[in-house]
């Protein structure tokens, strides 16, 4: 009987991929056997930090780096980190930040649910640009002009949010905040694989950059990693991590906190209550070298025999299978059906109610499309989503057959 099982609560084929919804990522053994020895000792954490920093910078070209508990929370660490920096005072007095600068300036594009992570810091947040492409209003994407003509004496720095399709490009937000001397906070959190992108602190030269743990990285679901400069990266750690000891006695490591840069001992921080335990850093850390070193070619092959099994069984007139795979990449290939027939939000609703219950994508059901993502299933879950899938479509009566 699974744990699951004891508590009364169904377990599903998650054909969604890793979305915190339905419980993100899968640990791998090795990861999870080095959760399980690090829970069985005890460290300083913030020594068990700067060995993640350390780690961390190698594999992200960053200066140092912090595990948090999440993406978002990482957001919440990297403003609380920009807008405080090493001044105590200022730690103390967050997320209330009406006296010192505090704006952060944001593409209106870029906006999202996510963007509460940088606001509960105490972030204000300035919006540059249109959405005129989506509003059926216009041609062009937010300017870099744009940012420069909202910097003022308020602003902190800049928010941006990265995919392969962000506009303006990344680095010429980055020139333009630098020569301002402000710092660009990145949320990249969803954009691994490829590996290449652990590299964007260094190769786009922004200050602070977010990633999920808990998505294809599969470390533990509540973590995540904040990377860049060394000084905002101890000042995220002084927010965050339990602060309650005696200046005297407190040594953290030097390369990780240097307390010649801090006038004392700051209390708990705003970031306090998105503590992460040493279990997830060792498991996220060794999740991330297997990650960084590992080709995904072999598993992004099984991921396309999974797809294709659901192709061979419910493709057909009605039913059109495009398989979204860029050959080559690392990104991690993805089946898209369209349904001219049936009512995608019917076959979605049907799949989530069966047994086991099936949670498809649901991103594209407004253009008639369910979306498989293969990251957490395996070949007997494929079976099963093919079969159901094949029986929901039979209660279909095509229209036009
Ligand atoms: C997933 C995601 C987040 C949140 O990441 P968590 O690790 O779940 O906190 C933030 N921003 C974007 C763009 C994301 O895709």
């Amino acid at each position: 009987m699974s744990v699951y099982d004891s508590l009364g609560v169904q377990t599903i084929i998650n054909a969604s991929g890793t979305v915190t919804r339905l419980g993100g990522s899968a640990m791998s053994e090795t990861v999870l056997d080095a959760y399980q020895d690090a829970a069985r000792e005890w460290v300083p954490l913030e020594q068990l930090q700067a060995a993640a920093s350390k780690m961390i910078a190698q594999v992200t070209g960053a200066e140092a780096g912090l595990v948090t508990s999440g993406a978002a929370a990482s957001l919440t660490l990297g403003t609380a980190a920009i807008l405080a920096r090493y001044d105590l005072s200022r730690m103390e007095q967050l997320p209330n930040t009406e006296a010192f600068p505090n704006e952060f300036v944001v593409a209106r594009e870029q906006r999202s649910g996510y963007d509460h992570a940088v606001r509960v810091a105490g972030a204000k947040l300035v919006e540059v640009g249109f959405n005129e492409i989506v509003s059926g209003a216009g041609v062009r994407r937010t300017e870099v002009w744009e940012y420069e003509a909202a910097f003022n004496q308020r602003t902190a720095g800049i928010l941006y949010v990265y995919t392969p399709d962000s506009q303006p490009a990344l680095e010429a937000v980055v020139d333009l905040a630098h020569h301002h001397k402000l710092p660009v906070l990145v949320d990249a959190a969803g954009q691994l694989p490829p590996r290449a992108n652990l590299m964007l602190p260094s190769m786009t030269n922004a200050d602070l950059v977010a990633f999920s743990g808990g998505k294809a990285i599969h470390g533990p679901q509540s973590s995540g990693l904040l990377c860049g400069s060394k000084d905002l990266i101890a000042s995220a750690a002084l927010q965050m991590l339990d602060m309650d000891d005696h200046w005297e006695l407190w040594e953290p490591p030097p390369d990780f906190i240097d307390r010649r840069k801090i006038k004392g001992m700051p209390r708990h921080g705003i970031g306090r209550s998105m503590k992460v335990s040493k279990e997830e850093i060792v498991a996220l850390i060794t999740a991330l070298a297997i990650f960084a070193s590992e080709d995904p070619k072999a598993k992004n092959d099984s991921h396309r025999g999974n797809l294709q099994l659901i192709v061979e069984a419910v493709e057909g007139p009605t039913v059109r299978c495009e398989l979204i795979d860029s050959a080559g990449e690392e990104r991690t290939p993805i089946l898209e059906i369209t349904l001219s027939a049936a009512d995608a939000l019917e076959i979605c609703r049907g799949l989530r109610k069966g047994s086991p219950p099936i949670y498809v994508g649901h991103g594209k059901l407004a253009e008639a499309k369910l979306v498989i993502n293969p990251m957490c299933l395996d070949r007997n879950a494929a079976d099963t989503i093919a079969r159901r899938l094949r029986k929901e479509l039979e209660h279909y009566k095509p229209s036009l057959d």
